[in-house]
């Protein structure tokens, strides 16, 4: 019997990984956790489990602070070169470029991000992160000093010593990049805990670390969750610097647990809501281009989104009509498909907190233009959702929200759009359009945020620094700047 229509052609798709059960690595072993548990990661198309991994807690961590202790204190990694720590993070981002696929297949399976994302963005960003550290390892000086009295000063600029790294999951490689690539090119030992929901790329990276020949227990990696293997690290007595990616609320936890330990260095990088500004002069379709990307790029899951979108009134009506248009056509779905631009939220805990903004700004009155549910019955999949006419009280324009929600405000002038652009707790990014130079820079001058964007919308690059003002964060990761955040300064005085 002949059919009616024939078959759609199958959809390019790329395969999902298996992936074993994973240990930890301490001290240049893997090893199964001190107690023996185990804890499932999973995968956000439909919650499935992909596999166990180790379950590390304090002892786990003391285990591998232990290790890098003695890595830092003693062995090949205290006596290396820094020209030879540059050539093992050379070789740590040919061993990324060089498992590209593969990394990427995994991070599309554990996080959920489109694969074609991962290709094009999360891969190329931590290769480069590596290598551009890489160049600075045997760059890093202190001064010779103008002494007044009859003697010779100069500082030094030293490891701090053994690092603690506690990581989110919204980019799971790229974190761990920012993190390690300016503590291990400065000289540190790392133990890293990525987040909970994300742990296989962290692991997979760790053991390419291994493969090109850095010494063990310089880089240790400890999955498992914040309360507690999170805790120990941030409050344990042998770790010299901490270093935080997450909420702030968490960011809190962690800083209060190294003030009441050994006070410990501390940098963190939290949460944003970050005001993308439209003013009627721009290019209108570049900057629907640019906050469409900038709010719905990896499911809205950015602590940099753009998701305050002020735009001018008298182009109001017609930049929503447009961005609406662009929502409604994005298409979601399974995250090993080539054409898929959204895939699932990371984890169920994500999906509700969502959809219970999404429920906050209907509440709250804003008018819903698009989206507003869930897509299918399985899995933590959202449609891109926009409100519009959002007011700065409402909830949704006030908290962040970690998800495709985008909330669009009127505004008339540029003074006005500073100060309520600024009338937020956080301060990461912001962004402006306008063709008016003086303007642009106006704003990049007012806004009390760590990066402004003219023109465009999350543009990153390795040697670009990155952090936050007020509560989103402390300290700056990449360029030269991370390398102030790995490093002692010494000052040595000698009589002449
Ligand atoms: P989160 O704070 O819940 O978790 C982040 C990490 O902290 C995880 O590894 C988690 O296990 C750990 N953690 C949780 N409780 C802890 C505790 N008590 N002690 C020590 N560690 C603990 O954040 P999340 O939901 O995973 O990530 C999303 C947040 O991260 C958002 O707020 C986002 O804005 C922020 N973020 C910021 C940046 C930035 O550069 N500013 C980048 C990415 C994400």
């Amino acid at each position: 019997m002949a059919t009616a229509t024939a078959p759609a052609p199958a959809k390019p798709r790329h395969a999902k990984p298996k992936v074993p059960d994973q240990k930890m690595l301490i001290g240049g072993k893997w090893v199964a956790s001190a107690s023996g548990k185990t804890f499932d990661t999973t995968d956000p198309t439909d919650g499935s489990v992909i596999c166990r991994v180790a379950e590390g807690d304090k002892a786990d961590i003391d285990l591998a602070v232990r290790a890098a202790r003695a890595a830092f204190e003693d062995g090949p990694w205290a006596r290396m070169t820094s020209a030879d720590r540059g050539r093992l993070l050379n070789k740590l981002a040919d061993a990324v470029e060089d498992h590209r696929d593969e990394l990427a297949a995994l991070e599309s399976l554990d996080n959920g991000k489109p694969i074609a994302d991962s290709l094009a963005a999360d891969l190329p960003l931590t290769s480069a992160c590596y290598r551009y550290y890489a160049g600075w390892a045997d760059k890093i000086t202190g001064q010779t000093l103008p002494m007044a009295g009859p003697y010779f000063g100069y500082t030094r600029h030293e490891p701090i010593g053994v690092v603690g790294q506690i990581i989110p999951w919204n980019f799971p490689l790229l974190m761990q990049a920012w993190k390690w690539g300016p503590a291990l090119a400065c000289g540190n030992t790392v133990v890293l805990k990525p987040a909970e929901q994300t742990p296989l790329t962290a692991l997979r990276v760790a053991q390419l670390a291994q493969d090109v020949g850095f010494p063990d227990g310089v880089i240790n990696v400890v999955p498992g969750y914040g309360p507690t293997a999170g805790a120990a690290l941030s409050g344990h007595m042998d770790v010299d610097k901490i270093a935080f990616t997450g909420e702030t609320g968490t960011g809190k936890i962690v800083m209060t647990a190294a003030a009441q330990s050994n006070l410990k260095r501390v940098s963190l990088e939290l949460g944003g809501k970050s005001p993308n500004i439209v003013f009627a002069d721009c290019d209108l379709d570049a900057a629907v281009e640019g906050a469409y990307f900038g709010l719905f790029f990896n499911q809205g899951q950015c602590c940099c989104a753009g998701s305050r979108l002020f735009v001018q009134e008298s182009v109001y009506d017609a930049f929503v009509q447009k961005v609406v248009a662009k929502a409604k056509g994005r298409t979601v779905g399974d995250p090993f498909s080539t054409e898929t631009e959204q895939g699932p939220q990371v984890s169920q805990e994500q999906f509700d907190r969502v959809m219970h903004y999404i429920a906050a700004g209907q509440r709250d009155g804003a008018p819903l233009l698009a989206g507003g549910g869930r897509v299918g019955d399985t899995g933590y999949f959202i449609q891109p959702t926009v409100f519009g006419d959002v007011t700065d009280e409402m909830t949704i324009a006030r908290e962040e929200i970690f998800g495709p929600v985008m909330s669009i405000l009127k505004f008339k002038d540029t003074d006005e759009v500073i100060a309520r652009g600024n009338r937020t707790v956080y301060g990461l990014a912001a962004a402006v359009w306008t063709k008016d130079v003086q303007k642009a820079l106006r704003l990049a001058n007012g806004l009390r945020v760590g990066t402004v964007w003219v023109n465009c919308y999350d543009v990153f690059d390795a040697g670009a620094p990155f952090g936050g003002f007020k509560m989103s964060g402390i300290g700056r990761e990449l360029g030269q700047y991370a390398l102030q955040l790995y490093t002692e300064v010494k000052t040595v005085t000698m009589a002449l």
